[in-house]
């Protein structure tokens, strides 16, 4: 499908839909419709210009009867896509502002053109006013530069764009949710999570809470509509009682009701039709209180699912032979729930780019007591694969035949297991010593997790007892996964980050924390290399066993520090292992990536629901469709899905 900037848009399939029960199916149109009308709630949580700025865009793009063909014009278009794509101004994953490449007298040009009533002009505003306001927003490249800043020593909220906290400072921020917490309190709740933290003009602090009747009610009291449709057509009474409780909260804002709903929700795993909706990630916070929004619409894959289930039936035997010392890890492990899921609808922060897994809920109290869910999204990883067979990627960055050889066959196969590793097993395994603080690794404790579970998963896929398993027909197939992640991780995940600029994303940081420590510890014994061949770098493995024995080290390094909350160490290894990148080796990989001219970045267009009725208005299905562009989805979404007020 279509390509803009950085980016490639790919349609996946929702294969089964079908074979759902009329019940089932209108269940997921509810939950559907649910989804979509949380779209506004992003892009204002991602900067409090960016509904001004798309609807702005949106107004031009449909109404200017100037020169379309123009370059400007065109311009405008990849700008506004990127807008769509991105939620608001700010690259989705880098977080940097993107610059536009038309001009802002084409802008200020267009604006004047149109009728204003097609503009979000405020009370009283001109276009011209409107203009003034937005154009430093959008073209000036010191006004609101990152959306989120994790530079040491800055204060991370006064120079993050994200719209979590107004005029609030990192220290002030601090000390409020600090003084909430209470260490006798074994059952604590996401304190943060759901509000804006707003400082009055007299100086104090208030939450803003986002709920009905709260902060973004118009978007959220559609939800909730939506949600208690679904619930008069959910599959059993569990069900019910979890679309019922996640209502509940949404009207009420008690961040007790969203541990409640929490709970319900992982410990049903009977429906066949399942779904996320609310403040769930916290990734967008530079402190990572505050959650943006996001939902996700799905069914389990009955065939694909036996895979995890597997796995999580050994959840024991995997925790007891890990190479983590045994006071860190969990005497039971629990409530490891595995599936593979099709996705049928993604939305907020998991669209168009989406995650291929998700582990949840992400209290660790609840995950320590109930468990989690954890669950792979098998349409969308086998959407990705089908981009990339044929790209010529391997081709460009594998050294030789063998290993091509072994990622030809056993690539996509360890990917998955991988994935399904990290989510089913590695973010449940280990615990925390009493008295450790959840929080104590702060900034740091998003790439400490990821790198826990990725290491978790990287540990055991060269276990032979994935073999026995009848999981991997090879004991040798691990070498593909193995081969992968360290090139991806010591090279080719830079062509995703700009010249000059640091890791800055937790999973890409964690990747790069492993792979850049296990080659410090394993090339001077000469378990691998980085060698030159007709001026190109490659990685080359000599000792795969031992790459092993090192993943296990690291592995249980990270989970000391997560189970002592060991700040510093997290800090040392982050800042030494995962920020940093070599100037000269990034350059090359820009250069040999763009020549293969393929987008770093992608995302996904959803299918479209539409119910089905007879003559007397009864419904009698619902028909699925595949025939939308990128485009028309995101004017029909701006277009039927746009509750929000401009300015909230
Ligand atoms: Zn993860």
């Amino acid at each position: 499908m279509e390509r803009f900037a950085d980016l490639q848009i790919l349609r996946y399939r929702v294969p089964g839909f079908e074979e759902l029960t009329k019940r089932q199916k209108t269940l997921v149109y509810c939950l559907a419709e649910a989804a979509l009308w949380g779209r506004d709630i992003l892009f204002d949580q991602n900067g409090r210009f960016n509904l001004r700025v798309r609807r702005t865009l949106e107004a031009i793009y449909t109404n200017f009867r100037g020169d379309r063909d123009g370059d400007d014009f065109k311009s405008m278009v990849v700008y506004l896509k990127r807008v769509w794509f991105s939620s608001g101004i700010h690259h989705h994953y880098g977080a940097k502002k993107f610059v536009p490449a038309f001009s802002p007298d084409f802008l200020r040009a267009a604006m004047l053109a149109i009728d204003s009533h097609t503009l979000p002009l405020a009370e009283g505003q001109t276009a011209a006013e409107l203009f003034d306001l937005l154009s430093p927003v959008i073209f000036d490249p010191d006004v609101m530069p990152k959306r989120m800043n994790q530079a040491e020593g800055e204060d991370l909220l006064l120079t993050s764009a994200c719209n979590y906290y107004d005029g609030v400072t990192q220290r002030e921020a601090e000390r409020f949710y600090d003084a909430m917490k209470d260490p006798a309190d074994t059952t604590p709740p996401s304190f943060g999570l759901n509000s804006r933290l707003v400082k009055e003009a007299d100086g104090t602090l208030r939450e803003r809470v986002w709920r009905v009747g709260g902060l973004y009610t118009e978007a959220i009291e559609k939800i909730v509509y939506w949600l208690k449709r679904a619930g008069e057509v959910a599959e059993n009474p569990a069900q019910r009682e979890v679309i019922a409780t996640l209502a509940r909260y949404y009207e009420t804002g008690d961040l007790h009701g969203f541990d409640t709903y929490s709970i319900l929700w992982v410990d049903d795993l009977q429906s066949r039709v399942d779904f996320v909706n609310g403040f769930i990630e916290t990734y967008g916070d530079p402190l990572g209180l505050k959650a943006s929004w996001e939902s996700l619409v799905d069914f389990k894959d009955i065939e694909g699912t036996r895979r995890t289930e597997t796995i999580s039936a050994h959840a024991q035997w995997f925790e007891d032979h890990s190479p983590v010392a045994p006071a860190f890890k969990k005497e039971r492990v629990k409530g490891v729930s595995a599936k593979v899921i099709i996705a049928a609808l993604l939305a907020g922060d998991l669209y168009p780019a989406t995650a291929i897994g998700i582990n949840l809920p992400n209290a660790n109290w609840i995950r320590a007591t109930h468990g989690s869910k954890s669950v792979s999204i098998g349409n969308i990883t086998a959407a990705y694969q089908d981009a990339a067979r044929g790209n010529g990627f391997n081709e460009e960055f594998v050294y030789g035949d063998e290993e091509k050889r072994l990622i030809e066959r056993y690539g996509n196969l360890t990917d998955n297991l991988h994935t399904d590793l990290h989510e089913c097993l590695g973010h449940g395994s280990g615990k925390l010593l009493p008295g450790v603080d959840p929080d104590a690794l702060k900034a740091y404790g998003a790439t400490i997790e990821e790198a826990r579970a990725d290491l978790f998963g990287l540990y055991y896929i060269a276990d032979a007892k994935l073999v026995e398993l009848g999981l991997l027909p090879s004991p040798e197939a691990y070498k593909a996964q193995y081969y992968t992640y360290l090139m991806n991780g010591l090279m080719t995940q830079l062509v995703r980050i700009q010249p000059g600029h640091d890791v800055e994303e937790a999973h890409e940081r964690n990747r790069q924390l492993i792979a850049r420590w296990v080659f410090r510890k394993g090339e001077p014994e000469q378990a691998l290399e980085l060698v030159r061949r007709d001026g190109k770098t490659y990685l080359r493995v000599h000792d795969y066993p031992r790459l092993r024995q090192l993943f296990g080290e690291l592995l249980a390094e990270i989970q000391r520090i997560k189970s002592t909350g060991d700040y510093d160490a997290a800090r040392r290894l982050v800042e030494e292992y995962a920020v940093k990148v070599d100037p000269g080796l990034h350059a090359e990989m820009l250069a040999r990536y763009r020549k293969l001219d393929l987008a770093p970045y992608k995302g996904f267009v959803n299918p479209r629901y539409e119910l089905v009725k007879n003559d007397a208005g009864e419904v009698v299905d619902v028909a699925i469709g595949y025939d939308e562009s990128y485009t028309e989805q995101m004017l029909r979404y701006s277009r039927d899905y746009s509750p929000l007020p401009s300015v909230n």
